[in-house]
């Protein structure tokens, strides 16, 4: 029996200790604001007709509704991929008992992740804010702000600074956020040696990309990626390309493509980038449909689309998801955009 006990532990030790040195999975959840299936094959095709996407290994369908409507807003459909749970257009990390919920960033972070957040609007819009803030409400912008100083987001680049230092309240966060060394640009944010940095890409909301001075999206990701990689830590990132949405508000096509663009090279850099960390999951998904878009004409001699869109809101028309990487398989099937928190909890808890 002794013997029995003795021979067990010998056996089992040095595999503990395996277990313990193998890393978590890193994931990086990619979301296009209002990127459709239309937007992706307009801008597939206006690009050549290709894009980062066919390089992805597994493709599933996420259903979008809000707890109280068919068409969702970024922040019911933030808080669902971010926590897990379908509450009301508008709100932001709390479910309909009007409990807070924690997101898959809070959750990476207590099993010893490292995070980031990248968006190209500012980093207190429904989107990145589904992944840090509780409100009842997404405009409460300098809520959102205090609960981004407290957080526990490692990395961020996006716009929205006016919402931490000019304020109602009189208090600059920018100041009281010891933790954080906030930046003013991504060279500075490259030599940061400290272990939480901040870049505000705008006071307000950043420009659109076509205008020429925005930091283009790829450029940002490799800041982030550089940083998350010296940790040697597992990490989380979240990367938003935010204005396809607007440009679907706005019904613009150009507005859509050239945001596309800038959000496809940032998809390109990340399947480049991981190329030697093959411990990555890769997710790139849209929260919902932006203008009901359809291409009914265009050019097959140099793939020129013709967009028409069908309304300067949302629609309820289910979103592609596209996976690589660990248990990127599970990604398959048609499921609602809860699930895409669940499969991710699971890939964080192995
Ligand atoms: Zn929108």
């Amino acid at each position: 029996m002794k013997r029995t006990i003795l021979l067990i532990s010998i056996f089992i030790f040095p595999i503990s200790l395996f277990a313990q040195e193998k890393k978590q999975p890193n994931i990086i959840l990619m979301i296009g604001d209002g990127m459709g299936l239309s937007q992706i094959t307009a801008g597939m095709y206006s690009n050549g007709n290709k894009t980062a996407l066919e390089e992805f290994t597994f493709i599933g369908l996420s259903k979008t509704h809000s707890h109280n409507s068919l068409v969702t807003d970024s922040a019911a459909s933030g808080t669902a991929m971010a926590s897990g749970v379908k509450t009301l257009n508008g709100v932001i990390g709390i479910n309909i008992k009007n409990q807070k919920v924690k997101s898959i960033l809070e959750i990476s972070k207590e099993r010893g992740y490292q995070t980031g957040l990248i968006a190209t609007s500012s980093i207190v819009h429904a989107t990145p804010a589904s992944f840090y803030a509780k409100v009842l409400s997404r405009k409460e912008y300098q809520k959102i702000a205090l609960q981004m100083s407290e957080s526990v987001v490692d990395y961020f680049i996006g716009g929205g600074q006016k919402h931490f230092n000019n304020r109602s309240d009189n208090r600059n966060l920018l100041k009281e956020m010891k933790d954080y060394d906030i930046v003013s640009s991504l060279s500075r944010f490259d030599k940061s040696e400290a272990a939480k940095i901040g870049l505000f890409t705008n006071r307000d909301e950043p420009n659109r990309i076509s205008d020429g001075t925005r930091i283009p999206l790829k450029d940002a990701v490799s800041s982030v990626l550089n940083q998350l990689d010296q940790d040697k830590k597992p990490f989380f990132l979240m990367v938003e390309g935010s204005q396809i949405d607007w440009g679907g508000h706005a019904n613009e096509m150009s507005y859509v493509l050239s945001e596309y663009n800038d959000f496809n090279d940032a998809i390109q850099t990340v399947l480049d980038y991981t190329k030697n960390m093959p411990n990555t999951l890769i997710i790139v998904t849209a929260d919902h449909e932006t203008g009901g878009l359809s291409i009914p004409k265009g050019k097959i001699k140099n793939f020129r689309v013709e967009g028409t869109f069908s309304t300067i809101g949302h629609t309820a028309t289910m979103v592609p998801v596209f996976t690589k990487g660990p248990s990127a398989e599970i990604f398959s099937g048609i499921y609602d955009n809860t699930s895409i928190f669940k499969k991710m909890l699971k890939v964080v808890n192995e």
